[in-house]
C-alpha cells in the first residue's frame, strides 16, 4: 500500500473526489502531524474509509533517539524492511527571552535527512559508506522524516525549519524520489518549507547537478568538494574518476541560484591530507567566479579509520587565508558531537552492540 506522504497536493486532488477534501487531508497529515484517519473530524466516513483501504499514513518508527547537550537531538528511525536510517534535528539558535518575559528571538532548527539506506559512492572518510547501498528511500521516506520530528518535539504547525540533504546517502543518485520529496516540502497547504530554507548536498554527480538546475526547485545547492586536485579527490570520492574537478565546477556555474545565496562548498579537512595553504591557494582559484561560500568541517574519526582530526590550529590558519583572499569561509560547528557527530555514526554504534 501506497504511503500518503508520497503524494504532492495536485496527485492527491486528482485521487480523491470531491477535490477540496486533498487539501483538508494536506492540513491534517503535516499541519496537526495526524497518524490516522479517523482524528480527520471534518472528512465524511465514507472517504475515510476508502483513505484507510488505499492510503498508509507511514510515520516513521522511532529506534533510538540521542539527545545532545547543545540541543541538537538525533534520531535512528526504523523502516518497514528493518533497515535502520538517521535524521538529526539541529538547534542552530536557542529561544532568547527577556526580563519581562517576551520573546526576542524563537529558537532556530535545521533539519539534517537521509535520502538513502547506504550509499553507492564510497567515500573513503564516510561511515555510510562503509555500510554499502542497501536501497533508495520513497518519497514518503523522505517526507516522513520531517513530519516525525515536527510531531515528536511538538514545533509548531508554522514554525519555519531548514532542511539539508546531508544525512545517508547521495541525493542525487535517488533523483526522482528527491526532487518529488523537495516539491512536497514547499507546498503552502503542507509543510510550507520554500527553496530557500533546503539545501542539497552532493558528492558531485556533475550531470545530476545540470538536471537538477534545470528543474529550477529554488533550492541551494553545496558541494561536497573535499580535495582541490583529481588525484587525492578520487582517493577521498572515487566516483570523481567519472565526474572529475572541473566537471563540477562546469555544472555549478549554470545552476541557478537566487542572487543572495551562494552555492556552498563543503570541504571535509583531514590531517596532513587536504590542510596545507598550497590547497587553500589552490581552492581560492577554482573559486574564482563563483558566488560560492566555503564551509570547512573536521573529519570526525571513527574506529578503523586511518584519516585523523585535522589541528584546530591548522583549520583556522586555512580559514584566514580563505578569508584573506576574500572568499567566505566558515567552520562547521560540530553540533551534537557528543551524541556521535558524523553521518552514519549513530547507526553505526547501533550495529556494534549487536
Ligand atoms: N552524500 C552527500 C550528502 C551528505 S553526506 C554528500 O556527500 O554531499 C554526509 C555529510 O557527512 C557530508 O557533508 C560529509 O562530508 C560528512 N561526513 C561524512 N563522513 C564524515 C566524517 N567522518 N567526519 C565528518 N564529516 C563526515
Ligand atoms: Fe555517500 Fe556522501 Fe558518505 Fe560519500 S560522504 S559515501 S556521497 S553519504
Amino acid at each position: 500500500m501506497q504511503s500518503i506522504y508520497d503524494f504532492s497536493l495536485k496527485q492527491l486532488q486528482e485521487k480523491l473526489k470531491p477535490s477540496f477534501r486533498a487539501k483538508q487531508v494536506y492540513n491534517w497529515i503535516y499541519k496537526k502531524y495526524a497518524t490516522s484517519y479517523d482524528e480527520m473530524k471534518n472528512i465524511p466516513n465514507d472517504l475515510k474509509n476508502d483513505l484507510n483501504e488505499n492510503y498508509k499514513i507511514d510515520i516513521l518508527k522511532i529506534a533510538k533517539k540521542e539527545k545532545s547537550s547543545d540541543g541538537s537531538i538525533k534520531y535512528l528511525f526504523q523502516l518497514h524492511d528493518g533497515h535502520t536510517i538517521e535524521t538529526v534535528l539541529l538547534l542552530m539558535k536557542k529561544k532568547k527571552i527577556n526580563d519581562e518575559g517576551i520573546i526576542e528571538r524563537s529558537e532556530k532548527y535545521t533539519v539534517c535527512i537521509s535520502s538513502q539506506v547506504g550509499c553507492k559512492v564510497g567515500c573513503t572518510f564516510c561511515l555510510t559508506a562503509k555500510g554499502g547501498f542497501v536501497r533508495n528511500l520513497t518519497i514518503g521516506e523522505i517526507v516522513a522524516q520531517i513530519v516525525q520530528l515536527k510531531k515528536d518535539n511538538n514545533i509548531a504547525e508554522n514554525k519555519a525549519l531548514n532542511i539539508v540533504y546531508m544525512g545517508m546517502g547521495e541525493p542525487l543518485d535517488n533523483y526522482d524520489n528527491v526532487v518529488q520529496a523537495v516539491k512536497i516540502f514547499k507546498e503552502e497547504e503542507g509543510l510550507s518549507i520554500n527553496g530557500k530554507r533546503q539545501t542539497l548536498s552532493t558528492s558531485g554527480i556533475s550531470s545530476k547537478i545540470t538536471k537538477l538546475g534545470n528543474e529550477d526547485l529554488g533550492i541551494n545547492l553545496a558541494i561536497s568538494l573535499h580535495a582541490v586536485d583529481d588525484t587525492l579527490r578520487s582517493e577521498l570520492i572515487p566516483m570523481n574518476k567519472a565526474y572529475n574537478i572541473q566537471s563540477i565546477i562546469d555544472s555549478v556555474k549554470d545552476f541557478p541560484v537566487d542572487a543572495r545565496k551562494k552555492v556552498m562548498f563543503e570541504y571535509l579537512v583531514i590531517k596532513d591530507k587536504n590542510d596545507d595553504i598550497a590547497s587553500a591557494n589552490q581552492l581560492v582559484k577554482m573559486l574564482n567566479g563563483i558566488n560560492a561560500k566555503v564551509n570547512m568541517i573536521y573529519f570526525n574519526p571513527y574506529p578503523g579509520t586511518t584519516y585523523e582530526r585535522p589541528t584546530r590550529q591548522s583549520m583556522l590558519k586555512f580559514q584566514d587565508h580563505l578569508i584573506n583572499k576574500g572568499v567566505l569561509c566558515t567552520i562547521r560547528e560540530s553540533k551534537g558531537l557528543d551524541i556521535s557527530a558524523a553521518c552514519g555514526q549513530l547507526k553505526e554504534k547501533e550495529t556494534n552492540k549487536d
